[in-house]
């Protein structure tokens, strides 16, 4: 027998029975037969369970309650991190794409379905953070996804995101930008579409593509109407350093800042272009330009990696996240939203004294009501 401590309260759990064995921390360790050590990330979606079912038992309430909660979500937290830290890059200096293997699953075997479920667990431990960011209404979140076309942002953002309320959610996808657009400063039309207070907003290719595509095909930056003298050599490197110093003032806003780079290989990128072309239900989305930019893949590589170098920081890190294998890539990326969001620690605000009284006497009007 096991015991998780919420706040309000604590859980018990047998792990001889049905509902732990369905739990895929322990299917996963115990059926599969791997070792623990892999199975440490399936933990937290137990964790979030049974968080989750005792924060809905309000009859429970104690200070060692409290505490013990608090240790065993630190204690998921710290086995989070073993997936989630290898991907994050918090210094650019000395930053090499190829120290990071697209196919990287850190040990990890899953089929598709535990890790739906595991997945899924994740998700609803980010809705219950996203409940407490949306009530506060102090911080927010910014989420830059960048990729290779095929590389799986969309995907990503729809199974990570799944579980958390819209109304707290923006998603925008950035594509061609508009004569309108072009008419302004690069960064006009990405800060407008910035998260609100208390939300999770969502970059689907974002200011990054202004010092990526636009770098990789000059006649992108011809149509940008720069005056001349300010187009010199030195145009990625100032562009870069106006970009980190965006996140530096976006982060002393109360934005979280977190990128994600979905690093599939070359290889694997072809797959799924063969995919698209020969099932019909994938047709659609097949595009002749896709396998075109293919043949700028090194120019593009380069690109990442400078941009990386020169905009990962402890404020706003990027995670290259291993995209070969979409299960996997996906649970980074929640697992890594999560223990962003959980830094903040944070709480439904607090009822004073004076709307405690507020809210007894529209109790007791309410009850005088005849219906
Ligand atoms: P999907 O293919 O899954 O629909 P996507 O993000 O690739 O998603 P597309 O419409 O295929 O969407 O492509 C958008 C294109 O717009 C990309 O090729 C991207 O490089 C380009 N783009 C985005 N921002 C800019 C920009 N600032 N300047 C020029 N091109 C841009
Ligand atoms: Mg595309």
């Amino acid at each position: 027998m096991a015991l998780f401590q919420s706040p309000r309260g604590s859980v018990a759990f047998d792990l001889n029975s049905p509902r732990s064995l369905r739990c895929p921390g322990f299917v996963a360790s115990g059926v599969l037969g791997l070792s623990a050590e892999p199975c440490a990330l399936a933990i937290w979606g137990y964790m979030a369970t049974s968080v989750l079912a005792a924060l809905e038992n309000p009859a429970l309430d104690s200070d060692s309650a409290k505490g013990g909660y608090a240790m065993a979500r630190q204690a998921v937290l710290d086995q989070i991190q073993k997936y989630v830290h290898p991907f994050r890059v918090t210094k650019g200096k000395g930053f090499q794409l190829k120290d990071f293997d697209p196919g990287d699953t850190r040990g990890l075997k899953m089929d598709k379905a535990e890790a739906a479920e595991l997945l899924q667990r994740g998700t609803e431990w980010l809705a219950e953070e996203q409940d407490m960011l949306y009530a506060q209404n102090r911080w927010s979140l910014l989420l830059v996804f960048q990729a290779m076309d095929a590389a799986g942002k969309d995907g990503t953002i729809k199974h990570v995101m799944s579980g958390v309320n819209p109304q707290g959610c923006q998603v925008v996808s950035f594509k061609q930008p508009s004569s309108e657009d072009l008419d302004h400063d690069f960064m006009w039309r990405y800060s407008r579409r910035l998260p609100e207070r208390g939300r999770i907003g969502i970059f689907n290719r974002s200011y990054y593509e202004e010092v990526l595509v636009v770098r990789v095909h000059d006649e992108i930056l011809k149509r940008q109407q720069l005056p001349p003298p300010l187009v010199s050599k030195g145009i990625w490197d100032e562009r870069l350093a106006d970009i980190a110093h965006f996140e530096d003032y976006l982060t002393r806003q109360g934005t979280i800042v977190l990128k994600f780079f979905l690093n599939v290989s070359r290889e694997e990128q072809k797959r799924r272009f063969m995919q698209r072309l020969e099932r019909p239900e994938k047709n659609w989305k097949f595009s002749a330009s896709d396998v075109h930019e293919r043949k700028f893949w090194d120019d593009y590589m380069h690109a990442f990696e400078e941009a990386i170098r020169a905009t990962a920081s402890k404020q706003a890190p990027w995670y290259v996240v291993p995209a070969d294998n979409k299960w996997f890539t996906r649970l980074v990326v929640a697992a890594a939203i999560v223990e962003a969001v959980e830094e903040l620690n944070l709480t439904y605000p607090k009822v004073d004294a004076e709307k405690k009284k507020e809210l007894a006497a529209a109790r007791a009007e309410l009850a005088g009501q005849t219906s």
